[in-house]
Order: structure tokens, then C-alpha cells, then sequence
């Protein structure tokens, strides 16, 4: 069923503290749906961000005369996700620990907040009755795949660090759910997302910083590894799509993604042109767990969603380089 009347949703959207459950949050709300954010502020980041990024919400919140609470909890604690799930139509499941290159010191740390989290998001989503749930997976899922662009149908049997594994195995998760108890669930292949709010973590974040600091940033190989970067707005709109359309499928895996990757040298040079400073690069070997390349066929999410990346990489940037300054850096 397609949701015709957001106004009747009470979704529960997992990570809602973190970049992007902050921003499907408040479009939900915009939309006239009620929001509960489930999310444990885990210590990867600061949990200082996450506040900022829950206020936003909660101003979003105001603005659209909508209901937001926020409830603090663990998705592998089932009581406490049972607090939050009573009484909802549906959930975005968005939390987890993200990042390739830290999930190789705790792969059991990935798996048990991934994998465990997800199942028991799905269990404990379908006992309250909640009538879809629609998770993020990942890019990463796609390993060193020869073949590209990516497309859902490809084999994903190889991925290369603990959490594409986590994410692969979440993906199955859902198809068994699904299987044996007919909730719709749909799994969201996001490839390198930007734009406000993005985790410090990431390259675009880091170089921005390092590079209006006028520190060097470090280019891990020859530059020529490349992602599909994928503007924040762009995954908003397909992240509602896909809760609108998941019951259509039943279970269905769909790439978000621009179908434009950009090789890590080009990347830098776009950094060095939106912050107006040359770039100083230091040379530093592949790092374990990368991938080469990532790159998103979006025709079926083009057809079966409607969706289509419409901001690139320099604009994307421009607006996330506007964020930081009016935040104070
Ligand atoms: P994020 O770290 O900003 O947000 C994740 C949120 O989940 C955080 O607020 C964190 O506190 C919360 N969380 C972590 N473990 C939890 C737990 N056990 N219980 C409750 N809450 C928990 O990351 P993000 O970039 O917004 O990513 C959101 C989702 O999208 C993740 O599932 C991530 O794996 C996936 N993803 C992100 C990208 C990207 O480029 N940002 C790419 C592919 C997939």
C-alpha cells in the first residue's frame, strides 16, 4: 500500500541521531508523519554531534506542528525497542555501526550491533504489528565485484571487510523474514553518502576540515580508486519511495546511489575549489577493507522508485562546506 496520508504514519526510525536517520526524520515530519527516534548514541562519534543533530529534528519537529519523541535505547535490547515500536505503522531501520576500515578491529562489535540489531528490529517490528520495514544496507556489499556499475541482481558472495559482511548478512535476515512471516522489508544499498551533518568520519568531511586548516590530507593509493557519491537529499527521497513502495515488492534490494563515481583525485580537486586552498596531498597505501570502486546502477530503483540523483558532487559539496562554517566548523 502506497501511503497516501503521512498523517496517519507513526514511524520509528532507528539511528535518528546519526547523519542520515537525522535527515529522513525530518522529512518524514515535513511530511506530516509522527517520528520516534530510536538510538543509542554509540561512541563512534561524538555524541555532542548527535545532540545537534536531534535538535534539528526536533526544531524540523516544531516547524511541521508534528510529533517527535526520542527514546534512548540499544536495538539488541528488545525490551527497550519494544518500547518504541508499540503502536507504529512502520520502521527505517538506519542504525548500526557504519565504516569499513574500523569494523576490521571489531568485527564482533559490527556484528552484534548489525546483524543482532537487525534481527531484532525485524522480530520485535513484526510482534508490534509494524507493517513494513525498510533497512539500509550498503555499497560495500559489492566487495571488489569486476562488473560494472553494480546492479542488484550481481553476485555479492565476496564481501572484503566485516561490515560489508554484517551488511550482506542483514540483507538475508530480511529476505528470511520476510519469507516466513510476509512483512514487507526492504534493504537500501546507499553508496558514499554527503552533504550537512555527513560523519566526521568520511573522506569529504575530513578533507573539508584538513583543508581549510591547512593540513595536509592523505590520499590512500594512486588516486584512482573512485565511489558513487551520493548527495544526502537524493537519499532522502529515496528512502521514502522505497517505504512507500516495499509492500509492492514484498522483499526487494534497491542501489541508491548517482551513477556518477568520481576517482579520489578528482574528489581532492573539487575539495581544494569549493574551500578556494590548494589541497597539500601525502601519499598513504590502499587500506585494507576498500573496495576499488563503487558504482550504482539505479535503473531499477529509477523504475520501481522514481528515483534519480539530481545533485552532483560540487554542488553537494558547496552546500555541505556552507553547513560546517554556518555551524562554526
Ligand atoms: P551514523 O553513525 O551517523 O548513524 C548511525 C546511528 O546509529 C548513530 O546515531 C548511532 O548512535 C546509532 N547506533 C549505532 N549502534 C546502535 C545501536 N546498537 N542501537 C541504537 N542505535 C545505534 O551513520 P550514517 O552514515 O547516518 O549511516 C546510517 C546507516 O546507513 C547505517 O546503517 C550505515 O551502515 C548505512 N550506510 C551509510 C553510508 C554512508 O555513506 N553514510 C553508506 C552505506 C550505508
Amino acid at each position: 500500500m502506497a501511503v497516501t496520508d503521512w498523517a496517519g504514519e507513526r514511524i520509528v526510525v532507528t539511528g535518528a541521531a546519526g547523519f542520515i536517520g537525522s535527515h529522513v526524520s525530518e522529512a518524514l515530519l515535513a511530511g506530516g508523519a509522527a517520528v520516534v527516534g530510536f538510538d543509542n548514541f554509540d561512541g563512534f562519534y561524538a555524541a555532542s554531534v548527535k545532540r545537534r543533530n536531534v535538535a534539528a529534528v526536533q526544531r524540523a519537529a516544531e516547524r511541521a506542528g508534528g510529533r517527535f519523541e526520542l527514546v534512548e535505547g540499544d536495538v539488541c535490547d528488545a525490551a527497550a525497542f519494544d518500547a518504541a515500536v508499540r503502536g507504529a505503522t512502520g520502521v527505517v531501520h538506519l542504525a548500526a555501526k557504519a565504516g569499513v576500515r574500523p569494523s576490521i578491529a571489531d568485527p564482533s562489535g559490527y556484528a552484534r550491533a548489525n546483524v543482532l540489531g537487525t534481527s531484532v528490529v525485524l522480530e520485535r517490528s513484526a510482534g508490534a504489528g509494524a507493517g513494513r520495514v525498510v533497512c539500509a544496507s550498503s555499497s560495500s556489499v559489492y566487495g571488489n565485484n569486476a562488473k560494472v556499475p553494480f546492479s542488484e541482481d550481481d553476485g555479492v558472495e565476496a564481501p572484503i571487510s566485516p561490515y560489508a559482511a554484517t551488511k550482506r548478512a542483514c540483507e538475508l535476515l530480511g529476505h528470511t523474514h520476510h519469507h516466513l512471516h510476509g512483512t514487507p522489508v526492504s534493504m537500501l544499498r546507499f553508496f558514499t553518502v554527503f552533504g550537512p551533518r555527513q560523519r566526521p568520519d568520511l573522506a569529504i568531511s575530513l578533507f573539508l576540515r584538513r583543508v581549510a586548516a591547512g593540513e595536509a590530507i592523505t590520499m590512500f593509493g594512486d588516486g584512482t580508486t573512485s565511489r558513487d557519491y551520493t548527495y544526502i537529499g537524493d537519499i532522502v527521497a529515496g528512502v521514502l519511495a522505497a517505504y512507500q513502495r516495499t509492500p509492492a515488492y514484498g522483499y526487494r534490494i534497491w542501489n541508491l546511489g548517482s551513477d556518477r563515481p568520481t576517482t579520489l583525485r578528482d574528489l581532492i580537486g573539487v575539495i581544494g575549489r569549493v574551500v578556494g586552498v590548494e589541497p597539500r596531498i601525502e601519499r598513504g597505501p590502499m587500506q585494507a577493507g576498500d573496495v576499488a570502486r563503487t558504482w550504482a546502477d539505479v535503473s531499477r530503483s529509477g523504475s520501481e522508485l522514481g528515483y534519480r540523483a539530481e545533485t552532483g558532487l560540487e554542488e553537494g559539496i558547496g552546500r555541505q562546506w556552507g553547513w560546517w562554517r554556518a555551524e562554526g566548523g
